[in-house]
């Protein structure tokens, strides 16, 4: 018999059929009431499989009493309450790695986009602006400037790289300081004042919470520019769209937003922010991938195996 999971979202049609064709698959997607329909479950659930857009809070966990495995979909799990988790010695799992490179593509797109505007130039043209103003203003190069990177790990070594390719200079703040050799700043506050750009790209959670906040923006300055390709709830998103309407940064890059997916009507008006709608890690190939690690896992574990990519 299939093993029992319950699926926190609706997966892609080519994702649940490979679900399928390994387990009995209970979706929460479009569920009113899920206590009920959890309470109403034929057999032992020991696997959840969750997705970034929905919690797995203890309350959830609480209503699997048989949960041994959460395998998530995608590198960061601050959308899982890993400490009720532990609580209940529930193994959790995550898809690092796999999705580096496709992450940092996207976070390199809203560097060059975030300071050549090459969107806005676009619009520009297709307005017919072009013929009727003239040439698009002059941006700024990102050769020769700093980018400060917020989370030196798996993804930020790949946009590093990729940086250091558009003769970028880079420097870092981590917890702790990596053997690497770029300079490491001891705090977030200088990392900004020595940077052109700041990239953010470490875990969301408790500890990062709004960790971006003015006095960090005041640090970056005018003619500096922000780019966050981690979470939302990394940023004080109120605070940056006042510094974004009062030129008090340079610009924004942004593929993640506090409450996506709404983001605040204020961001569209802006001239100076470049808006994607979390796409970071979102190509067949590298979601493909992700889907594989997250099932590996669940199989793994269904099978007695120590599960591959174990968070923690
Ligand atoms: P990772 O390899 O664990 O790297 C995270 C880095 O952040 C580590 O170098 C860590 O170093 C640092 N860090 C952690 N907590 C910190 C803190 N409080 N202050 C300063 N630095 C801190 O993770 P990853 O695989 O690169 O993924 C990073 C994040 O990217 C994920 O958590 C996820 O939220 C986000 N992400 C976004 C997308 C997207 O589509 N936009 C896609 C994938 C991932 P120390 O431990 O030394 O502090």
């Amino acid at each position: 018999m299939k093993p029992d999971i319950v699926v926190t979202a609706k997966p892609f049609s080519w994702l649940q059929e490979m679900f399928d064709a390994d387990f009995c698959c209970h979706n929460l997607s479009g569920i009113s009431d899920p206590s009920a329909f959890l309470k109403s479950l034929p057999h032992k659930t020991r696997g959840l499989a969750s997705f970034a857009s929905t919690p797995v809070d203890a309350q959830l966990m609480e209503l699997l009493p048989d949960l041994e495995i959460i395998a998530n979909f995608g590198v960061g799990v601050d959308n899982i309450d890993l400490d009720a988790a532990r609580t209940r010695r529930i193994i959790v799992t995550n898809t690092p790695d796999v999705l580096n490179d496709c992450v940092a593509d996207a976070a390199m797109a809203l560097v060059l986009n975030t300071l050549r505007k090459f969107s806005q130039a676009e619009m520009h043209l297709r307005a017919g602006k072009w013929a009727s103003n003239g040439a698009y203003p002059l941006t700024t190069s990102l050769s020769g400037k700093t980018l400060g990177i917020l989370g030196l790990g798996r993804i930020g070594s790949a946009i590093a790289r990729r940086a250091e390719a558009f003769g970028m200079s880079i420097r870092y703040h981590n917890r702790s300081r990596r053997e690497v050799v770029y300079p490491y700043d001891a705090s977030l506050l200088t990392l900004a004042k020595n940077s052109d750009v700041l990239m953010i790209v470490a875990p969301g959670g408790r500890e990062t919470d709004r960790i971006v906040n003015s006095d960090v923006l005041d640090a970056l300055g005018p003619s500096g520019f922000l780019v966050n390709i981690a979470r939302g709830s990394l940023v004080d998103e109120p605070v940056l769209l006042k510094y974004l309407q009062e030129k008090r940064i340079a610009g924004a890059g942004l593929d993640v937003y506090a409450t996506e997916p709404r983001v605040p009507p204020e961001f569209f008006t802006l001239d100076n922010a470049v808006l994607f709608p979390h796409v970071g890690s979102a190509t067949l190939e590298t979601r493909t991938a992700m889907g594989k690690l997250q099932i590996e896992n669940l199989r793994l574990h269904f099978s007695g195996k120590v599960v591959a990519t174990r968070v923690e």
